[in-house]
């Protein structure tokens, strides 16, 4: 698919762009306004599979709240640069002006109203606009830098199956390694391994927790404060066959490190042990086990006693001391998953091209003029909410002032 003129079969272009994901689609759009000849390249058979696959198909476009705080980074100084630059705000100007319907479901997290590709067809049809010339189904063969290559002239040639092409700026949107199907490759890190750049070791993330024992509570969800590393995160887990989903797990993946400990608080609201000395003094005399049904789901309750209380004693029977303990295991729920769901279901890739290598400014790689790399493939990786998006946003506006 091509939307700028190809007749003369151009094989020199200002700009290649290697994935025609988010990150790629923000950055060729932007060269390209500023008048830079931009070839998109993609091995995929459509651009933004990814944005069409997100938010349940409602694309979780951007967060109001965006900062550097929610960002997961080897280096969190490093995105400040780029998020500061290009604002939430600046995207959903673009939204705004292309009429595109949209809401904040919770958290300042938008979502298009409509459907997920509507932004796919913003991002196009500004490429469009700006004369990017696309290639999907273009396989990547091969990269070589130049010798003796100086600006202005042709630094790296890129072999393709559709034939080879020479560029002054390189830019690497390839993404990372979460869903497979959607055409996600290790190819950026190989490339920035060719050139000698440092790759922090990567990890599916915003997956969620494989945690046995409780399969048999699959379907329950409930509000909670779920923590890891001091980092807490109040919001829905939801069990599953294999362990723990939800935005409270997924959220606290992205912190976890294998052998870690997540710690839950089933009721953040309240004081428990309190709650039921108050019913027992008032005269209760249902059991501890019933009394929980009023505060959490029926099944939980029902397994967290069988494993860890003796579930069918009145609240006069109960010593003081059991129950402080049992409420304590409900504020403080100590779990250790044997690992995390995977790039199966992960939303994000943790870790990745290594931000010291780069200008935080420009993206482009320190020691290797004219290769820059934006998005995901980065060691950038934000929590759920809209914030990946605005990374690739932000990031691939950086890149484009440059190229
Ligand atoms: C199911 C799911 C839901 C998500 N929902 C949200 C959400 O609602 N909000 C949010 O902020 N984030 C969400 N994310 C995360 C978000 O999609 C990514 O962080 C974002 O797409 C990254 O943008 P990117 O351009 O860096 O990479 P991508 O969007 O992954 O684009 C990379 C592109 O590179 C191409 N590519 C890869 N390898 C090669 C190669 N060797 N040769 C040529 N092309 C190649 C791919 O085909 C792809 O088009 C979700 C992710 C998933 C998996």
């Amino acid at each position: 698919m091509r939307c700028g003129s190809d007749e003369f079969m151009i094989v020199d272009h200002e700009v290649i762009i290697i994935g025609a994901g988010a990150a790629g689609m923000m950055c060729a759009l932007h060269a390209g306004r500023r008048g830079r000849r931009v070839l998109l390249v993609d091995h995929s058979d459509k651009p933004g599979k990814k944005i069409l696959l997100s938010g349940g198909g409602r694309c979780n476009f951007t967060n109001t709240g965006a900062s550097p705080a929610q960002y997961v980074s080897c280096n969190p100084h490093f995105c400040k640069s780029a998020l500061s630059r290009y604002p939430a705000s600046d995207f959903i100007r673009m939204v705004f002006e292309h009429g595109i319907a949209f809401h904040e479901k919770k958290l300042g997290q938008l979502f298009c109203s409509r459907s997920a590709q509507d932004i796919v067809n913003l991002l196009m049809g500004e490429c469009c606009k700006a004369g990017v010339q696309f290639r999907l189904q273009c396989k990547v063969s091969s990269i070589a830098r130049l010798p003796g290559a100086e600006l202005g002239s042709a630094r790296f040639s890129v072999a393709t199956s559709q034939g080879d092409f020479q560029c002054e700026s390189l830019v690497i949107a390839t993404g990372g390694l979460s869903l497979p199907k959607s055409g996600a490759s290790g190819f950026g890190y190989e490339v920035a391994r060719q050139f000698g750049l440092n790759i922090i070791s990567t990890s599916a993330a915003l997956d969620g927790f494989v945690i046995g024992d409780y399969s048999d509570l699959a379907g329950v969800s409930v509000d909670c404060l779920v923590s890891c590393h001091k980092i807490s995160f109040r919001e829905n887990i939801l069990f599953t066959h294999a362990g723990l989903s939800g935005p409270a797990a997924l959220q606290t993946s992205l912190y976890w490190n294998h052998g870690d400990e997540i710690q839950i608080n089933l009721l953040p609201e309240m004081n428990c042990f309190q709650w039921l000395l108050n019913q027992k003094q008032a005269g209760s005399r249902a059991t501890v086990k019933n009394l929980l049904h009023e505060l959490l789901p029926a099944r939980l309750v029902d397994k967290l006693c069988a494993l860890h209380f003796s579930s069918s004693l009145s609240l006069p029977q109960v010593s003081e001391k059991a129950l402080e303990k049992f409420c304590h295991l409900l504020q403080n729920w100590c779990l250790t998953p044997s690992g995390t769901v995977g790039y199966s279901k992960a939303e994000v890739t943790r870790g990745g091209v290594d931000s010291a290598e780069l200008s935080s400014i420009t993206m482009e790689a320190i020691k290797v003029q004219g290769l820059y790399f934006i998005g995901e493939v980065l060691d950038v990786t934000g929590w759920l909410g809209g914030y990946n998006f605005q990374w690739a946003w932000a990031s691939g506006w950086a890149a484009a002032q440059v190229v």
